[in-house]
């Protein structure tokens, strides 16, 4: 039989001995690995136990919703949908939760009006137009927080949206590239629309990681 090495990293073998604790942690750096398929860069781990043993594992999404273990919390049983559902819920809230803690944490740092309203455009809408996030994410750049600008989403299926990214400084293009998905980044890049020292590069770039916010422009936290 195979031997992974690592004894720790193991998928579960008898689906009753697993429970979730109802712990999600939200790795705003992106940092998180998964205890059981060792998936790594992931922002969401869910708590799990054996029932009989105190030891925590973290794992990922897929994870929690696929790997044999009980599907309930505080002795409300689940069906598999039921489950997903749940699970997706949690996810949802804790991340929009993060994103609340950080806008509050850049305003008690920041005396900006247009950062108080770019809170509350996110307050009632849970995503960030253009322009507010080139206005959150140059305030996150310039700060010390360890947060990852990729934990806020931002709206630029439209050709709207699009055009109103043409529009932006470069500064502003540099502060919200890296929460694109490199398909968006290379569409942006053949509209001729991507910030000036991406745009005078001969070949397309990765998705930003965390290590590499500095390449792309984003000053980051300092190390
Ligand atoms: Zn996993």
């Amino acid at each position: 039989m195979h031997h992974v090495g690592n004894q720790q990293r193991h998928r579960p073998s008898d689906a009753d001995q697993w429970v979730f604790t109802g712990d999600v942690k939200d790795n705003s750096r992106f940092d998180g690995d998964c205890a059981w398929c060792e998936k790594q860069d992931l922002r969401l781990t869910f708590e799990v136990r054996q029932a009989k043993a105190d030891r925590a594992r973290h794992v990922c999404r897929a994870c929690i919703e696929r790997a044999p273990l009980r599907m309930e919390h505080e002795s409300r049983a689940f069906g598999v949908q039921q489950w997903r559902d749940y699970l997706s819920e949690l996810a949802v809230r804790l991340m929009h939760r993060t994103c609340r803690d950080v806008l509050r944490t850049l305003l008690t740092q920041i005396d900006d009006p247009a950062l108080q309203e770019v809170a509350v455009y996110f307050d009632r809408n849970v995503q960030l137009s253009l322009g507010r996030a080139a206005t959150l994410l140059l305030a996150l750049s310039h700060s010390q927080l360890e947060v990852d600008p990729r934990v806020f989403e931002v709206q630029i299926r439209s050709a709207a949206h699009k055009q109103e990214f043409a529009f932006l400084s470069d500064r502003e293009k540099l502060a919200v590239w890296p929460v694109f998905s490199v398909t968006i980044q290379k569409r942006l890049i053949s509209l001729g629309f991507a910030p000036s020292t991406i745009r005078s590069r001969p070949h397309v770039p990765e998705i930003p990681r965390k290590r590499d916010w500095e390449r792309v422009g984003f000053a980051g936290p300092p190390a």
